[in-house]
């Protein structure tokens, strides 16, 4: 079953539904959602990573954008503004969302209190135990912090009934967000990723980027993302790939995911629903199956069982390629690039990198002065637990 408007609203705002599903080749951005985008720092920078590319001896050029540099370090903003915006417009008084390791939730805290509305914000617990750091930034933009599972829901307490002492997972934490939206009066349900609306929002940084690669009178060969549930990815690929689409280039596209959540390189293309308990309308994506829990690694953001229907899409026409790395892998890619470019990147973003790195590298090969752009997605400064582990040889 195709997800339908009505479906769907119980859950989101009505623009967010009509941008859901849209068959309108662009959609303009309102100007308070510009203004709030200056405020980000955008257009945001497109560099050139030369002592990157010296390091590797590669002929190609390597360019990345920065989507690290606003006051929440990642690309989520960008539709956490957009969703805060179109909620405040049709009188919404709280958005209600989950959060892993807590870089979505960081971005609708900021994004609601930008807009005079409330956020409540179910955290996987381990996070909310592990993590105090995102925890005190979301409480610091205002936001109703809960660890999941909690006795708030119903689903919650069910949980907690069988198992006490239960972690979370990001499933739980989505059915304890959507119960706690059908039950209440004015609330409505904002996710981070994965959904049609989250990819547009974010195509943001891909039309900056061809912008900013014409200007230095490039086009790009290669362009590359890391992908939890798509959006930054997509964001950043899409505005490419009408161009690739119309057979006006020939760009290559890699997703790159952990081996630890593989769902476009080891998953099925098959309906799925987008958390555990079942309740979100059907998805058609490559999925792992939605009671699949990753196992702890440090990009959080890559753990999820499914993905984005656009992109899944994408990759089974396969005008998109996907490569899952390791933890050892992106840290290694990670620790060259803060080691040259002096930039500590999510370990999220250093897939991206690590992929970025493989392509430097075969150009070294082949000779080939290719353009390999990438997208840096987020900041690693919060994330230092899992550099420190790098560094002390705990991870293999
Ligand atoms: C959340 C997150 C991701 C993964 O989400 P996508 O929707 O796949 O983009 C990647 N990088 C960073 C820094 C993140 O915070």
């Amino acid at each position: 079953m195709p997800i339908t408007p009505d479906a769907l609203k119980p859950i989101f705002p009505m623009e967010i539904i009509r941008q859901e599903v849209s068959t309108q080749k662009t959609i303009a951005i309102p100007d308070e959602v510009r203004e709030a985008y200056l405020k980000l720092g955008r257009p945001t920078p497109l560099y050139r990573a030369k002592k990157l590319e010296a390091k590797l001896k590669t002929p190609a050029k390597i360019f990345f954008k920065r989507e690290d540099l606003n006051p929440c370090g990642s690309h989520k903003p960008n539709t956490a503004i957009a969703q805060a915006y179109y909620s405040m417009k049709e009188g919404v008084d709280v958005l209600a969302t989950e959060t892993g390791a807590g870089q979505w939730g960081t971005a609708l805290a900021y994004a609601t209190q930008l807009f005079g509305l409330k956020c409540d914000v179910f955290m996987v617990r381990t996070s909310f135990e592990q993590k105090p750091y995102r925890k005190t930034l979301m409480q610091l933009y205002g936001a109703h912090v809960t660890p999941s599972p909690s006795q708030r829901t119903t689903f919650g307490q069910e949980v907690l009934k069988k198992s006490p002492e239960h972690p979370g997972s990001l499933g739980i934490a989505i059915s304890e967000a959507l119960e706690t939206v059908v039950t209440s009066k004015n609330a409505k349900y904002s996710l981070g990723s994965v959904l049609n609306h989250v990819l547009l929002h974010q195509t943001v940084i891909g039309q900056e980027t061809l912008i900013q690669l014409a200007k230095n009178d490039v086009e790009p060969d290669v362009m590359i993302g890391c992908v939890g549930g798509g959006s930054n990815f997509g964001g950043f690929a899409f505005p490419a790939m009408e161009r690739k689409l119309k057979k006006k280039t020939n760009t290559r596209f890699i997703a790159v995911e952990p081996d630890a959540a593989p769902s476009i390189t080891k998953g099925t293309y098959a309906y799925d629903a987008g958390d555990t308990a079942g309740m979100t309308p059907l998805m058609k994506m490559y999925t792992l199956g939605k009671e699949f829990i990753p196992s702890p690694i440090h990009a959080g953001g890559l753990r999820y069982h499914g993905m984005a229907p656009a992109i899944s899409l994408l990759a089974q026409e396969k005008l998109i390629e996907a490569k899952a790395y390791s933890q050892i892998k992106i840290f290694d890619a990670a620790a060259l690039f803060a080691q040259t470019e002096g930039i500590v990147a999510a370990p999220e973003s250093a897939h991206a990198i690590a992929a970025a790195i493989d392509e430097a590298k075969a150009c070294k090969r082949s000779g080939e002065r290719q353009t390999i752009v990438f997208n840096l997605s987020g900041h690693g400064l919060l994330d230092l637990k899992g550099y420190e582990d790098y560094l002390e040889g705990r991870i293999t």
